[in-house]
C-alpha cells in the first residue's frame, strides 16, 4: 500500500455520504504562512518551540489586531481546506483498528476546523509572528483570541458565572 496521507480511505475506515456542506457563514480573515506544502511533512501538533510561522490578516480585518500583543499565547482556529469530510470511522496508525472521528483530532472531519495555542512572538503590521503552528502553507485563518486561561474577561461577570451544579448529599 502506498504511503500516501491525503484523502485516501485505509483498511477498516468508513466513509458516509455526507451532507452538502452549506454555508455556514464563515468569512476567511487572514491566511496562515508555515514552511510545509505537504501533508507527508506537516507536525501532526504544532510544538512551542516550532518554526517561526506568519499568520497574514486581510482587510478590513487588520484593526482587529488592536492590543492583541498583550498576549503571549493565542488561540488559532483555522479551516483544514484540504480535507476530506466525509469520515465516521478513521485509522489513524492505517493499521485496521479505527476509532470515531470525534475522538481524534484528524484534519479530516464535517468540519474541518483546526485549533491550535501559538506563541506570539512578534508582529510585523498586518503580520503575527507565532510558533505552534501545525499547518499548510496558505491554510485560510478563521479566527484569532487570547488562550483561554491567559483571559480574563473585561465584560462585568453575569449571574450564569457563578452557577455551579447542585450535588446531593
Ligand atoms: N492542531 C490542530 C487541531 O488539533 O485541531 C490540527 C491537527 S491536524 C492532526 C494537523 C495535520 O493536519 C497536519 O499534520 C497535516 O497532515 C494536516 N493538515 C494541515 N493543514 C491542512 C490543511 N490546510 N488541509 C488539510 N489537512 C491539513
Amino acid at each position: 500500500m502506498s504511503m500516501v496521507r491525503e484523502n485516501e480511505i485505509r483498511q477498516g475506515e468508513r466513509a458516509v455520504e455526507a451532507p452538502p456542506a452549506t454555508d455556514a457563514g464563515l468569512v476567511f480573515i487572514g491566511q496562515i504562512r508555515t514552511p510545509w506544502t505537504s501533508r507527508m511533512v506537516t507536525p501532526r501538533q504544532g510544538r512551542r518551540d516550532g518554526p517561526v510561522c506568519r499568520i497574514e490578516i486581510f482587510q478590513p480585518w487588520v484593526e482587529a489586531l488592536a492590543n492583541i500583543e498583550e498576549f503571549e499565547e493565542l488561540e488559532v482556529l483555522y479551516w483544514l481546506h484540504m480535507s476530506r469530510r466525509d469520515l465516521v470511522l478513521q485509522s489513524p496508525a492505517n493499521d485496521g483498528t479505527t476509532r470515531g472521528t470525534f475522538s481524534i483530532r484528524s484534519p479530516a472531519r464535517p468540519n474541518p476546523i483546526g485549533t491550535s495555542i501559538a506563541r506570539l512572538v512578534g508582529r510585523e503590521g498586518n503580520m503575527l509572528l507565532v510558533q505552534g503552528m501545525d499547518c499548510l502553507d496558505g491554510t485560510p485563518l478563521l479566527d484569532l483570541k487570547p488562550e483561554r486561561t491567559g483571559f480574563t474577561p473585561i465584560a462585568p461577570s453575569q449571574p450564569g458565572d457563578f452557577e455551579v451544579e447542585q450535588t446531593s448529599s
